[in-house]
């Protein structure tokens, strides 16, 4: 492969893919084609299953808020000019730039206990941020975002644990995909709510919990946010450019503005301590990530086409359509090629879409009850039997 066809932009690639499209009516905000949706829907149920597996819970709340919930939380006077707000019967509102405000609300809508707590709300909310469209490009730089945001509620005593299992949570979900990821400590900006004494506190606990893992950090000086300070997670892409993908931050803030309560063991109210944070922050912004960094070829389980099966002819149709049955069956997104075209070129499209096997059936397997397997990156590495097939991949 030429050093010029090697690192695509995700826009590029996201064409020749059929992944997603931009409209000019909607400057910074993708339409999903249906295998963009795949990518997207993979990485909503990876990371549903590891806050399943980390006791977390998920709720879902509005785009659109009154402007009265953002000057409670601050936003207003910190992100104003990242917000997007309209007036509608005399009242302003605004289009949520993030998801914290309202998971309060959520919260309050009982009383808690120690016991309740922590208390881990998970929601994939949809923000909208205001960049000037001069700015914005493809999925890296979008007005509006799917963030996998959560928000956790625990008593000062469980912050450690917690940022603890946050980052368990992330070393996991990036082995997945075979990213090494290194860490920042963002510290007190010059912008910033809340006493420097609360700010040091914070940040030797944000400390603490990476040592504990026997993770290496950077400090980052001055850049954490208004609230509180955050813990980066970068990675490193083939390219080797730095991205900060998502943070893990805590908040000493929103309690106190939104005079958020618990009941301690002793029957006092106390406030908690909330953390934000998110594994791979907006899904547009980390699939432009990722389908530069692998050149399009992303992992098996992310792929929108994981087998693609072609016909040599029409009188191996049969056969090839039974091929595509049993991989269906077994859960395998996978697609027939029968056209009348040739089967190199039906070969070179399938590679374009980056598909990690090509079955050819032609007559030769088909009498032998078999299949001649394409790897990518690999080429022809032989004819097997269905379920050897199925064996190899599903391993
Ligand atoms: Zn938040």
């Amino acid at each position: 492969m030429s050093e010029s066809k090697k690192h695509r932009d995700h826009r590029e690639l996201g064409q020749e893919m059929d992944l997603f499209s931009f409209h000019d009516v909607a400057p910074g905000a993708p339409f999903w084609h249906p295998k963009g949706m795949i990518i997207v829907k993979e990485l909503e149920k990876f990371i549903r299953k590891l806050q399943d597996d980390h006791n977390y819970t998920e709720i879902s709340t509005p785009i659109m808020v009154k402007q009265k919930l953002f000057e409670k939380s601050g936003h207003w006077e910190f992100f104003k000019e990242n917000m997007f707000y309209f007036d509608v019967e005399n009242e302003t509102y605004s289009l949520k730039p993030m998801n914290c405000p309202e998971s309060a609300l959520v919260y309050q809508t009982k009383i808690r206990s120690y016991r309740d707590l922590p208390l881990r709300l998970a929601e994939i909310g949809r923000l909208h941020r205001n960049e000037l469209s001069g700015v914005l490009g493809g999925l890296l730089r979008v007005r509006q975002m799917t963030m996998d945001d959560a928000h956790i509620y625990c008593r000062f005593d469980q912050i450690k644990q917690e940022l603890v299992s946050v980052l368990k949570m992330t070393e996991e979900f990036y082995k997945h995909l075979g990213l090494p990821v290194s860490y920042g400590l963002a510290t007190r900006p010059k912008k910033a709510m809340g006493s420097k004494e609360k700010w040091s506190e914070a940040e030797k606990i944000l400390g603490e919990a990476l040592t504990e893992l026997g993770l290496k950090y950077k400090i980052l000086k001055g850049e954490g946010a208004f609230y509180g300070p955050k813990i980066h997670f970068d990675i490193e892409d083939s390219q080797k450019r730095i991205w900060t993908i998502a943070t893990a931050q805590l908040d000493f803030q929103l309690s106190d503005r939104f005079e958020l309560e618990y009941i301690d063991e002793k029957g006092i109210a106390q406030r908690p301590v909330i953390i934000h944070r998110a594994i791979f922050g907006s899904f547009e912004r980390f699939i432009g990530i990722l389908l530069e960094h692998f050149d399009g070829a992303l992992p098996f389980w992310l792929s929108p086409v994981q087998v693609a099966v072609l016909t040599i002819n029409e009188k191996v149709l049969d056969c090839a359509e039974k091929v595509y049955k049993e991989l269906k069956e077994k859960n395998i997104r996978v697609e027939l090629d029968a056209r009348n075209e040739t089967i190199a070129k039906k070969i070179r499209e399938s590679e374009i879409q980056r598909v990690p096997y090509i079955l050819v059936v032609g007559e030769k397997e088909m009498k032998e009850n078999k299949v001649a397997v394409r790897e990518r990156g690999k080429g022809d590495v032989g004819t097997m039997n269905i379920d050897e097939f199925i064996k190899k991949i599903l391993n």
